[in-house]
Protein backbone atom coordinates (compact mmCIF):
# COMPACT_ATOMS: atom_id res chain seq x y z
CA UNK A 1 0.00 0.00 0.00
CA UNK A 2 2.80 2.35 -0.63
CA UNK A 3 1.99 3.38 -3.89
CA UNK A 4 -1.85 4.55 -3.02
CA UNK A 5 -0.30 6.82 -0.19
CA UNK A 6 2.01 8.71 -2.87
CA UNK A 7 -0.52 9.42 -4.61
CA UNK A 8 -3.04 10.73 -1.60
CA UNK A 9 0.34 12.93 -1.04
CA UNK A 10 0.28 13.81 -5.06
CA UNK A 11 -3.32 14.98 -4.76
CA UNK A 12 -3.13 16.75 -1.30
CA UNK A 13 0.03 18.46 -2.96
CA UNK A 14 -2.05 19.85 -5.80
CA UNK A 15 -4.03 21.76 -3.19
CA UNK A 16 -1.76 22.89 -0.61
CA UNK A 17 1.24 24.31 -3.11
CA UNK A 18 3.61 25.74 -0.53
CA UNK A 19 4.04 22.45 1.24
CA UNK A 20 7.31 20.51 -0.05
CA UNK A 21 6.10 17.39 -2.27
CA UNK A 22 8.79 15.74 -0.09
CA UNK A 23 7.36 16.48 3.13
CA UNK A 24 4.00 15.40 1.72
CA UNK A 25 5.59 11.72 1.03
CA UNK A 26 7.24 11.79 4.20
CA UNK A 27 4.22 12.27 6.18
CA UNK A 28 1.96 9.55 4.08
CA UNK A 29 4.40 6.89 4.85
CA UNK A 30 5.69 8.55 8.28
CA UNK A 31 4.07 5.08 10.44
CA UNK A 32 5.97 2.76 8.38
CA UNK A 33 8.93 5.06 8.51
CA UNK A 34 8.80 4.35 12.34
CA UNK A 35 7.99 0.86 11.94
CA UNK A 36 11.37 0.22 10.56
CA UNK A 37 13.67 0.34 13.69
CA UNK A 38 10.67 -1.25 15.25
CA UNK A 39 10.36 -4.14 12.96
CA UNK A 40 14.40 -4.37 13.09
CA UNK A 41 14.66 -4.66 16.64
CA UNK A 42 11.58 -7.44 16.54
CA UNK A 43 8.98 -5.11 18.77
CA UNK A 44 6.79 -5.01 15.68
CA UNK A 45 6.66 -8.17 12.74
CA UNK A 46 5.13 -9.45 9.43
CA UNK A 47 3.16 -13.01 8.78
CA UNK A 48 2.35 -14.52 5.85
CA UNK A 49 -1.38 -14.64 5.64
CA UNK A 50 -2.62 -18.32 5.51
CA UNK A 51 -5.32 -16.89 3.22
CA UNK A 52 -2.62 -15.05 1.15
CA UNK A 53 -2.82 -15.02 -2.81
CA UNK A 54 0.33 -14.13 -3.76
CA UNK A 55 2.99 -12.05 -2.32
CA UNK A 56 0.91 -8.51 -2.83
CA UNK A 57 -0.93 -7.66 -0.11
CA UNK A 58 -0.29 -11.17 1.28
CA UNK A 59 0.54 -9.92 4.73
CA UNK A 60 -0.62 -10.07 8.71
CA UNK A 61 1.32 -7.20 10.32
CA UNK A 62 1.66 -6.80 14.11
CA UNK A 63 2.61 -3.49 14.29
CA UNK A 64 0.85 -3.06 17.74
CA UNK A 65 2.81 0.30 18.58
CA UNK A 66 3.22 2.08 15.59
CA UNK A 67 0.22 1.20 13.61
CA UNK A 68 -2.26 0.82 16.77
CA UNK A 69 -4.90 4.00 16.63
CA UNK A 70 -3.47 5.46 19.81
CA UNK A 71 0.14 5.39 18.35
CA UNK A 72 -0.91 6.38 14.77
CA UNK A 73 -2.46 9.83 16.49
CA UNK A 74 0.82 10.23 18.77
CA UNK A 75 3.17 9.79 15.59
CA UNK A 76 0.94 12.01 13.33
CA UNK A 77 0.64 14.85 15.64
CA UNK A 78 4.23 14.88 16.90
CA UNK A 79 5.26 14.93 12.86
CA UNK A 80 2.55 17.42 12.34
CA UNK A 81 3.73 19.54 15.39
CA UNK A 82 7.39 19.25 14.12
CA UNK A 83 6.71 20.65 11.11
CA UNK A 84 4.04 23.76 12.22
CA UNK A 85 7.33 24.78 14.39
CA UNK A 86 9.21 25.26 10.85
CA UNK A 87 6.24 26.29 8.45
CA UNK A 88 3.78 27.38 10.51
CA UNK A 89 0.31 25.85 11.67
CA UNK A 90 -1.50 25.27 8.70
CA UNK A 91 1.19 23.36 7.16
CA UNK A 92 1.55 21.11 10.17
CA UNK A 93 -1.90 20.44 10.37
CA UNK A 94 -1.95 19.10 6.95
CA UNK A 95 1.38 17.49 7.65
CA UNK A 96 -0.41 15.52 10.80
CA UNK A 97 -3.84 14.93 8.65
CA UNK A 98 -1.75 13.45 5.64
CA UNK A 99 0.32 11.24 8.44
CA UNK A 100 -3.09 9.79 9.85
CA UNK A 101 -4.25 9.08 6.50
CA UNK A 102 -1.95 6.18 6.44
CA UNK A 103 -3.99 4.58 9.07
CA UNK A 104 -7.03 5.14 7.87
CA UNK A 105 -5.75 3.78 4.38
CA UNK A 106 -4.46 0.83 6.09
CA UNK A 107 -7.50 0.43 8.34
CA UNK A 108 -9.01 -0.63 4.41
CA UNK A 109 -6.91 -3.23 3.33
CA UNK A 110 -5.33 -4.74 6.63
CA UNK A 111 -6.58 -7.93 7.44
CA UNK A 112 -8.02 -6.78 11.12
CA UNK A 113 -4.65 -6.49 12.34
CA UNK A 114 -4.16 -2.74 13.49
CA UNK A 115 -5.30 -2.60 17.43
CA UNK A 116 -6.61 0.48 19.09
CA UNK A 117 -4.47 0.93 21.71
CA UNK A 118 -0.39 0.84 22.23
CA UNK A 119 0.94 -2.57 22.19
CA UNK A 120 -3.06 -3.66 21.85
CA UNK A 121 -2.87 -3.63 26.17
CA UNK A 122 -6.79 -4.25 27.01
CA UNK A 123 -7.10 -6.91 24.44
CA UNK A 124 -9.17 -4.60 22.49
CA UNK A 125 -10.61 -6.02 18.71
CA UNK A 126 -8.04 -5.06 16.51
CA UNK A 127 -9.34 -3.19 13.22
CA UNK A 128 -9.06 -3.70 9.20
CA UNK A 129 -11.09 -4.77 6.55
CA UNK A 130 -9.25 -6.72 4.66
CA UNK A 131 -9.38 -5.42 1.01
CA UNK A 132 -5.65 -7.11 0.67
CA UNK A 133 -8.01 -10.18 0.51
CA UNK A 134 -8.96 -9.05 -3.00
CA UNK A 135 -5.80 -8.10 -4.21
CA UNK A 136 -6.38 -7.07 -7.81
CA UNK A 137 -9.39 -4.74 -6.40
CA UNK A 138 -6.93 -3.51 -4.23
CA UNK A 139 -4.18 -2.97 -6.50
CA UNK A 140 -6.50 -1.38 -8.76
CA UNK A 141 -7.70 0.98 -6.44
CA UNK A 142 -4.04 2.24 -5.38
CA UNK A 143 -3.14 2.23 -9.48
CA UNK A 144 -6.17 4.59 -9.55
CA UNK A 145 -4.87 6.58 -6.57
CA UNK A 146 -1.87 6.89 -8.60
CA UNK A 147 -2.91 8.01 -11.34
CA UNK A 148 -5.49 10.41 -9.74
CA UNK A 149 -2.46 11.79 -7.66
CA UNK A 150 -0.32 12.14 -10.46
CA UNK A 151 -3.07 13.97 -12.46
CA UNK A 152 -4.14 16.42 -9.91
CA UNK A 153 -0.15 17.07 -8.96
CA UNK A 154 0.24 18.03 -12.71
CA UNK A 155 -2.88 19.97 -13.57
CA UNK A 156 -1.79 21.86 -10.33
CA UNK A 157 1.70 22.55 -11.76
CA UNK A 158 0.84 23.61 -15.11
CA UNK A 159 -1.15 26.20 -13.58
CA UNK A 160 1.49 27.50 -11.31
CA UNK A 161 3.89 27.74 -14.70
CA UNK A 162 1.01 29.48 -16.67
CA UNK A 163 3.90 31.43 -18.57
CA UNK A 164 5.22 28.79 -20.08
CA UNK A 165 8.83 29.39 -19.11
CA UNK A 166 8.57 26.38 -16.40
CA UNK A 167 6.41 23.71 -18.28
CA UNK A 168 9.22 21.91 -18.99
CA UNK A 169 9.82 21.67 -15.41
CA UNK A 170 6.35 20.99 -14.21
CA UNK A 171 5.89 18.31 -17.18
CA UNK A 172 9.20 16.76 -15.25
CA UNK A 173 7.84 16.87 -11.89
CA UNK A 174 4.65 15.08 -12.41
CA UNK A 175 6.32 12.32 -14.79
CA UNK A 176 8.46 11.39 -11.66
CA UNK A 177 6.06 11.43 -9.32
CA UNK A 178 3.70 8.82 -11.87
CA UNK A 179 6.60 7.07 -12.53
CA UNK A 180 7.72 6.76 -8.72
CA UNK A 181 3.68 5.48 -7.76
CA UNK A 182 3.60 2.71 -10.89
CA UNK A 183 7.59 1.75 -9.35
CA UNK A 184 6.27 1.24 -6.05
CA UNK A 185 2.76 -0.36 -6.99
CA UNK A 186 4.83 -2.89 -9.10
CA UNK A 187 7.52 -3.73 -6.85
CA UNK A 188 4.69 -4.05 -4.19
CA UNK A 189 2.67 -6.67 -6.26
CA UNK A 190 5.97 -8.64 -7.55
CA UNK A 191 6.88 -8.96 -4.18
CA UNK A 192 9.79 -6.93 -4.03
CA UNK A 193 8.69 -5.04 -1.06
CA UNK A 194 8.03 -8.30 0.63
ZN1 LIG B 1 1.46 1.10 7.15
Amino acid sequence: MIAGHFGLAAGVKSQERSIPLWALMLATSWLDVVFVPFYLTGIESIEKAPDAVGTYGGSIIHANYTHSLLGAAILSFVFGWFFSRRWGERAGIVLGAVAFSHWILDLIVHRGDLPILLGNVGGFPTLGFGLWRDPAIAALIELAMVLAGAWLYWRAAREVTADGRLRGRADLSAGLVLVFGLASLAADWTGFLG
